[in-house]
Parts: C-alpha cells; sequence; structure tokens
C-alpha cells in the first residue's frame, strides 16, 4: 500500500514535469503584436539574439535570460515577420558562431539565418481539409521509394517545376508515341498501386547552394543543416522563406489527394559538419557523442554521430517528427542508420506519434555505417527490432538471400544461386528472430543505396540473356511481393532503370539517376508484372496475415530435394479472406522444376514470368511443372 502511494506520487510527479518541460519547437513563437523566442543550452553563460531586417541587415541584439530547465527566454514586440534572427551563446569564455535556432521553422536562402514568418499564411488553400488518405489495413502498405529529381526532372514533367515539390502536384502526364500514351508521375504510382511514397530527405540539407541552382546539381541529401525546414533547393524561390514551406505542403496535399500517404527520409543521426550548423554552435558539444579522447565519434561515416540518448537531442527527435506530422501532415518516417540511435529513444518516438496518429509508420536502416560510440545492446540494430514495437527495419537477410550481398557480385536465390534457400523463406515469414512482428520486418531487393536491381543482376549473372536477367528481376520481386513483411520496392524498378553500373549514385548527374519513363513502352512487361503482383498481394490477405502468430499458423514450406525451389503454402485462410489456400512455388533455377500439387481448383494467377490478379487460366493440381527463374502462384478458391 504505501509502496503503491509512493509510486503514485512519483508518476504524478514525472507527470508534472513532462507537462512543464518547454518545448524546443516553441523557439520563435510569432504573432502580429510580438515575437517570442526561448532557446535551450545547459552549459551558457550567456545567449543572444540578433535580430535581422528583410535584407538580413542587423538591426538589434537582444539579451536573453535564463528561466527554468534551462531555456534562455526573450520577448520583442511589434510585428516581425519578415525579418531574420540567429542566436549566439557564450561558454567556456567565448561567444560561438550565430546560428539558426535549433528548431528553426524557416530559414534564409541556404539556411543560413532563421526566419520570421506567420506559419499559418504558409498553408496553401484547402490546407485545413487535407487528410491522411484511408488506411483500412496497415498490412495493405507498399512503399515506393524516390528521389525528386529522378522522379521530376524528364520532360515529361513542366519545365518550371522539374526537381521541384511542385512537380509531384502535376497530374496527367504522360509518355507517348504514334499512337500510344502512357502515364508518368503521380498518375503511374496510382496505376502501380502503392500506398506509400518516400521522398530521400526533404528537409533543408547543406551538399547544394540554393543561388546556383541552375547548374545541373545532384545530391541525395544525407547532410542535415535545418531539420525542420523544407530544403530550398526544392522549391520555386529559395530565397523566399515561406515558399519553400507553402510548396512542400502542396506536394503532400496532392499526394494525399491522389490517395498516396508520405514518407520522409529523416536523418538525425549525423549532421553536415558540427561547427557549421545550429546543433554544433548553439551548445557547443552536447547533440554530439564523443571518444574517450574528445573527438566526434563517427558511426555515421560522415564525421560525427549525435547523441539521442542526451535528454534533449532525445526531445528534439520527438519533437521534430511530431512536428512534421502535424504541420505538414507527415505519415512515417524512415530513419536513416537507426542503429546510430537508442532504443529508447525509438520507443519514445513511437508513442508520441501515437498520440497523433497510430497509422503513422516509424521504420528504418537497423545498422551503422561505423562502429556508434554507445553500448551496441542499447542501440536501435536490427538485432534488437523486437524491442521496439511497430518500428521496422529494413531486412538486408531477404535481399542478400534474394539477389547477393552488397558487399560482393554474387548471384542470389532469384539468380541461380544454391544455399540461399533457407534464408529466403525465413525472409518470407518476416525473419521473426529479429523482427518481432512480421510488419517491423521491411522486406526489399533495392532502394537508392548499392546497385538497382537491373544493374544488380546484370553484374552477378553476368553473360544471361537479357530474357534471363528479367525473369530473375521479376522473380525476385514476386519474393517482396508475397512475403509477410512489409513491402518496400525502390522506384524505376518496375522501368528497368540502369544508373550504369553507378553503385552509389548520391551526387551522379541525373542522367544516370532519373527514372526512365520512357522505358514504359519497351518494358511495358515489366511494368504490368509488378503491378499486377502489387493487385494481387493487395487481393489476398494471406500474404499480409499481419501477426507472427497468424504466421506460424498458416504458413508452411514443404519439402523439396531441389536447391532452386521453394514451396510456399500459406493455408486454412478461409475465415481470413476468399481463398481456401495460396501455394507459390519460386524456382530460382535454370531448370523447370516439377511438383506435386494436391488436386483442387486452382486460379493460376503467376506462371512462367507473367502475372494477373484476374487469372491467366485454372489448373486441378496434379504435377506442375515450374519455369526456369519464375514464379508460379495459385489460388485455391
Ligand atoms: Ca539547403
Amino acid at each position: 500500500m504505501r509502496n503503491g502511494i509512493l509510486i503514485m506520487l512519483a508518476v504524478a510527479l514525472v507527470g508534472c514535469a513532462t507537462k512543464q518541460q518547454p518545448k524546443l519547437e516553441d523557439e520563435c513563437l510569432y504573432a502580429a503584436e510580438k515575437t517570442e523566442f526561448q532557446f535551450w543550452s545547459s552549459i551558457a553563460e550567456e545567449m543572444e539574439v540578433i535580430l535581422y531586417d528583410e535584407n538580413q541587415v542587423p538591426m538589434e541584439t537582444i539579451a536573453l535570460k535564463k528561466g527554468a530547465n534551462d531555456f534562455w527566454r526573450a520577448q520583442v514586440k511589434g510585428d516581425l515577420k519578415g525579418k531574420y534572427y540567429t542566436v549566439r551563446s557564450f561558454q567556456n569564455g567565448e561567444w560561438s558562431e550565430e546560428a539558426p535556432g535549433i528548431f528553426a521553422k524557416a530559414v534564409s536562402v541556404n539556411g543560413y539565418k532563421a526566419a520570421i514568418v506567420d506559419m499559418q499564411a504558409t498553408n496553401p488553400e484547402g490546407w485545413d481539409q487535407d487528410v491522411r488518405p484511408a488506411m483500412p489495413d496497415m498490412t495493405d502498405i507498399v512503399v515506393y521509394e524516390t528521389h525528386l529529381r529522378d522522379f521530376t526532372m524528364s520532360p515529361y514533367t513542366s519545365f518550371e517545376t522539374r526537381g521541384k515539390f511542385l512537380a509531384l502536384t502535376e497530374v496527367g502526364t504522360v509518355v507517348s508515341g504514334e499512337g500510344w500514351q502512357l502515364s508518368t508521375g503521380i498518375d503511374h504510382l496510382k496505376e502501380l498501386g502503392i500506398t506509400h511514397l518516400q521522398i530521400l530527405p526533404m528537409f533543408d540539407y547543406g551538399s547544394i547552394d540554393e543561388t546556383t541552382l541552375d547548374k545541373n546539381r545532384y545530391n541525395w541529401g544525407y547532410d542535415p543543416v535545418n531539420y525542420n525546414v523544407p530544403e530550398g533547393g526544392y522549391s520555386t524561390h529559395p530565397a523566399d522563406p515561406a515558399c519553400r514551406i507553402r510548396e512542400a505542403k502542396q506536394m503532400i496535399q496532392a499526394l494525399h489527394h491522389a490517395g498516396i500517404r508520405v514518407i520522409m527520409d529523416v536523418v538525425y543521426n549525423h549532421t553536415y559538419d558540427v561547427n557549421g550548423c545550429s546543433l554544433g554552435r548553439v551548445v557547443p558539444g552536447y547533440f554530439y557523442r564523443t571518444n574517450a579522447d574528445g573527438t566526434y565519434a563517427n558511426g555515421s561515416g560522415c564525421g560525427n554521430e549525435t547523441a539521442s540518448e542526451r535528454a534533449m537531442m532525445r526531445q528534439f527527435m520527438i519533437e521534430s517528427v511530431c512536428y512534421w506530422a502535424r504541420e505538414y501532415h507527415i505519415d512515417g518516417f524512415r530513419f536513416d542508420l537507426m542503429g546510430i540511435h537508442d532504443q529508447e529513444t525509438m520507443r519514445q518516438i513511437r508513442a508520441a506519434l501515437d498520440e497523433i496518429d497510430p497509422t503513422i509508420l516509424t521504420y528504418g536502416e537497423g545498422w551503422a555505417a561505423m562502429s556508434p560510440a554507445y553500448p551496441y545492446e542499447m542501440l536501435a540494430m536490427k538485432q534488437w527490432t523486437y524491442q521496439m514495437p511497430r518500428v521496422g527495419a529494413f531486412s538486408d537477410d531477404i535481399r542478400n538471400a534474394l539477389i547477393g550481398s552488397p558487399f560482393d557480385n554474387e548471384r542470389g536465390f532469384a539468380s541461380g544461386k544454391t544455399g540461399c534457400k533457407e534464408a529466403v523463406m525465413n525472409g518470407l515469414i518476416g525473419c521473426p528472430e529479429w523482427s518481432g512482428e512480421p510488419m517491423q520486418h521491411v522486406s526489399y531487393i533495392t532502394c537508392h543505396d548499392n546497385y538497382c536491381l537491373r544493374d544488380r543482376i546484370a553484374v552477378s549473372a553476368k553473360g544471361e540473356s537479357e530474357e534471363t536477367q528479367l525473369r530473375m528481376n521479376k522473380l525476385a520481386q514476386t519474393a517482396v511481393l508475397v512475403s509477410q513483411g512489409m513491402t518496400f520496392l525502390y522506384g524505376g524498378e518496375e522501368l528497368y532503370r540502369t544508373k550504369q553500373g553507378v553503385d552509389n549514385s548520391f551526387q551522379s548527374a541525373d542522367s544516370i539517376n532519373i527514372i526512365p519513363w520512357q522505358n514504359k513502352r519497351e518494358y511495358y512487361d515489366l511494368c504490368e508484372y509488378y503491378r499486377q503482383m502489387i493487385q494481387i498481394r493487395r487481393q489476398h490477405k494471406g500474404f499480409r496475415l499481419g501477426t507472427a502468430a497468424l504466421v506460424k499458423e498458416h504458413v508452411v514450406f514443404d519439402d523439396s530435394d531441389n536447391e532452386h525451389l521453394i514451396i510456399y503454402r500459406i493455408k486454412d485462410l478461409k475465415e481470413i479472406e476468399n481463398a481456401k489456400q495460396i501455394i507459390v512455388l519460386l524456382n530460382g533455377g535454370k531448370e523447370a522444376a516439377e511438383v506435386a500439387i494436391d488436386e483442387a481448383n486452382y486460379i493460376i494467377v503467376a506462371q512462367d514470368s507473367q502475372a494477373n490478379a484476374e487469372g491467366l487460366g485454372t489448373c486441378k493440381g496434379g504435377t506442375i511443372s515450374v519455369a526456369p527463374y519464375s514464379a508460379t502462384i495459385l489460388i485455391d478458391n
């Protein structure tokens, strides 16, 4: 009893403290009559905010007063809209360099100064009515990853909006020739049937000079500068701080209108550099992990790594994702090098997003580039995914098993290698030993990193005909799309994109990175296969049972001596969907494989490199021949 009261008291106190903790996101609260500033620093002896006029000429320096919880505050009367500010701090006998606050929400060109904008005025028309597209069942998810330029630099996008947020508001764009036309852009995505668009970094990053956008410059953008501001290079007027905010919202609104949810690629694990960015300047040393000798730890391989386990870095990350989810209506977050963050932070991020909308997705790379300076068992590494409920991790297991590891040029199951069948089977059920639940297993074979699928197969299965390579391509992607995990496709694979053998195209020319819409006709068969496989997945709940318990109950793999053959059966489905049973036969060998199937009335939805959700034909079972490098999928109704 006494303990009970103590616990209740403790809970009440913690609850109270949480409530009183000021928010980093309230660093600049604008109103027409006054603007309030607040910045956090536990080590500053003095802090100042420096105001700049519309032309970025210094106007006034204002001393901040230290208040509760190490937040430093000031209030400025009058209408500051259109003005800019920076902050600086004094510690260890010197003033820091000026920087926008760590939670700047609008910035000048290239993000050097924070801008004071009326956020309400950045909302496009109809923004209040913008809602997340319906997501009746979380297992429906099919993610399509792209970079804004890859997707929109083609001649099929209006010249003025190429490579911009606004390009993704255009509908009705087509690639055409004499007597034919095929959709591109958003229409293509709708047709393909994907549910989520994952966009490579769209927050303000440092590698592109926003003042020289006329030069053909490309970068993936994994070099964060201002985390809570859209990238200026994607706006039509980077020097107008409100413009990028409005246009990013317009893009999200248009995608929502098309029924597509939007996932942001977030890169909290490191910053572009330490000394040049707000996190490094405003509170020197606090936000980064260091080695024993005082140097910056480098788990990111980019020169630094952040310290999510520290209270204010954790709070920063939580507030940041919640800010994007609320202010920009973002529907999901893909965490770059998530293995650098600690598990507790990821759990708290999940809990905070659940309060906004539990359908907001969270997943990431359960690894680091190099060794982070934090105990391994505390980190959000793939191995510990099951300890972070509803946070997913990319499965390099199923990827490597299907097409080979990026660290060598060998083949995988889908391109004829033996010895990987068990790993593919384990991937099909979502690697339960680390994922916990199948939806935490991101099934994929390619993403922006490493070779795209065409190049990967070309390198590893050198000498095979294009026809054979296309069969391998379809087979590998089929395994992803029939797997129990959350499916993820790299944009442009359906159009047989090639990056000309470039396996790290982070700053390659558009010509390497662009999605080849013009391929849509020549490789229509491939694109149609992807589309049909997505339909097949979405029509059959058996492929996405949703929980490890259901997977255990309904999935069986029949024995086969053939090292190239997987017999994947999803049985007793009567209570779950229309089909009684689904049989998937994956043949990764160069010879046809014979399989004996129980007699029943089957609809064939995939066979010999063709797929059709409505059915390609029927069969009665008995001995089935599965063509080389192909999948046969039978639905027993
Ligand atoms: Ca930028």
